[in-house]
């Protein structure tokens, strides 16, 4: 496949290639652009200019839009799959049971929004205020590799739906299906302008966009150390910004839990996407009268799944990102058994033949006994890899779940509902599941405290953010002199 730029309704062709390699077997498997600041100035250039058609255009098209595009994506599900999981190395079976349906959903959510969205009115006597929300203009929508088109169309849905136009920039490292998006795109017909996408490095592009004096909204995706440069390349023009970013989220486990449910929970919570979901439960923190037994059944379960050809039906368990990634992942656990970590399970590359010999894997592991103050517990390594604390107290899991710098999510396993609610209240973090991980519903806000970002998006939280609010009063009879403040 070749990947270009998509830039005012056109596939752009370029002169400087980046090579998109299949994690899994280390092969080049397509080439991308590797755009330019020039590149990004005619991407914001080309939104400007559909801007004030497409803020005006009637909501009622833009939500037919959107389900087109649903609809369209729908059609290509299983190639569409099948390039995420070529690109990320994840298992086809995730793709297609996760990532691609709820790109599908994130367009149709958003256009049910649209229906059911209103402004606001106030009566004050005979006085009324009217508080609409405004498109606010040229968005930018920077997405990671972990979920390439869940996240872009988690963005891009509710930016499109507010009257806004877009710059994306998807990672470098996952661009297939965010071209094949933009081939949709253009197929049902959307004007020339309203989304453009710009592949390549975020060190060489990255900054023109953040910094671009017509670009009003960021919406970014990714880590906490891109999150921050973000933040300060946009401040001069007080642009609207949402940082979703990395976490170090505990699972917290206490000695009254459904042991099987919590097994298959924490298990599934610590490996799925081979750890690469921000939401990952990356810190075990387990009741020490269950500590055993918990680590044996992690231990049994994790035998079941199936590691290697992320395209095969019945693998569990696929490679990592890049043959990158699995070295900063290996010296995370060099680091850990430095600081006396002991290697419950995994902690090298499984033994991989044929064309998966050189691909970026490495196995589910677990690590105990680390110092508490260990880098590779305080730091998100986000890859296969969890650490075992335990505790003995309700107060010292209370500590242990905060005792870090990031506030994404955590899940809390217990029978005990007093429990539950009390503890859930107390970990800092954006989202607290009670015996179970990763259940997702879409009206909800999402996003986390501390490093782990800045603001939240999801239903209402996304059409506040990706517009403006503007209060009209229409002072029918002036109120009384001192009520006028
Ligand atoms: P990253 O920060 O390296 O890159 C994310 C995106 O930012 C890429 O498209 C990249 O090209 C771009 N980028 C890089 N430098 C930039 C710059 N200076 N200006 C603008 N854009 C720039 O992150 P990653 O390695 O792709 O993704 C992994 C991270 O994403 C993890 O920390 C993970 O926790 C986080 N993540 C967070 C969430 C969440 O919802 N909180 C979801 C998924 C992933």
């Amino acid at each position: 496949m070749k990947i270009s730029n998509y830039i005012n309704g056109e596939f752009i062709t370029t002169t400087e290639w980046i090579d998109n390699i299949n994690p899994a077997t280390g092969e080049v498997i397509s080439r991308l652009p590797r755009g330019t600041s020039k590149d990004i100035q005619n991407s914001v250039e080309a939104a400007k200019n559909a801007f004030p058609v497409w803020s005006k255009t009637p909501l009622e098209t833009r939500i037919n839009y959107l389900e087109k595009i649903a609809s369209a994506i729908e059609q290509k599900l299983d190639a569409l799959a099948l390039a995420e999981s070529i690109d990320t190395g994840k298992p086809v079976t995730l793709a297609k049971s996760v990532d691609i349906p709820r790109a599908i959903n994130n367009f149709r959510f958003f256009a049910a929004m649209g229906r059911t969205f209103h402004d606001e009115t106030y009566f004050a006597g005979n006085n009324i205020l009217t508080t609409r929300r405004e498109p606010a203009g040229v968005a930018a929508l920077i997405t990671p590799w972990n979920l390439p088109l869940y996240l872009l169309t988690w963005k891009l849905a509710p930016a499109l739906l507010m009257g806004n136009t877009v710059v994306a920039k998807p990672s470098e490292l996952t661009p297939t299906t965010a071209h094949m998006l933009a081939e949709i795109l253009h197929s049902v017909g959307l004007p020339k302008g309203v989304v453009n996408i710009v592949h390549g490095y975020g060190s060489d592009i990255g900054d023109t966009l953040t910094s671009h004096p017509d670009v009003r909204i960021i919406s970014f995706t990714g880590g906490t150390a891109t999150g921050a440069r973000i933040s300060q390349q946009s401040s001069r023009h007080f642009k609207k910004v949402s940082l979703e970013l990395g976490g170090k989220n505990p699972s917290v486990v206490f000695g009254d839990c459904n042991l099987p449910l919590t097994i298959k929970g924490v298990t599934r919570s610590a490996f799925l996407n081979q750890g690469q979901i921000c939401l990952c439960g990356s810190r075990l923190l387990i009741h020490k009268s269950i500590a055993d037994e918990l680590i044996e059944g992690m231990k049994k379960e994790i035998a079941t799944w199936k590691i290697g050809n992320p395209q095969s039906e019945d693998t569990q368990f696929g490679s990592l990102i890049s043959a990158q990634h699995r070295e900063k992942v290996e010296e995370y656990v060099q680091i850990a058994k430095t600081n006396g970590g002991q290697i419950i399970f995994g902690g090298k590359r499984p033994k991989l033949t044929g064309l998966f010999e050189r691909g970026a894997f490495y196995e589910p592991t677990l690590i105990m006994n680390q110092k508490p103050d260990c880098p590779s517990v305080k730091e998100e390594i986000f890859g296969p890899v969890v650490t075992v604390q335990t505790f003995e107290t309700e107060a010292q899991a209370i500590e242990l779940a905060n005792d870090t710098n990031y506030g994404l999510s955590a899940s809390v396993w217990t029978k005990d509902l007093d429990r539950a609610t009390r503890v859930s209240s107390q970990i800092r973090a954006g989202t607290v599941w009670i015996n179970s991980w990763l259940v997702r519903d879409l009206r909800v806000p999402f996003g986390g405290m501390k490093s782990s970002g800045l603001g939240r998006e999801g239903a209402y939280h996304s059409l506040d953010f990706f517009s403006e609010a503007k209060t009209i009063g229409t002072f029918v009879n002036p109120l009384p002199e001192e009520t006028l403040l």
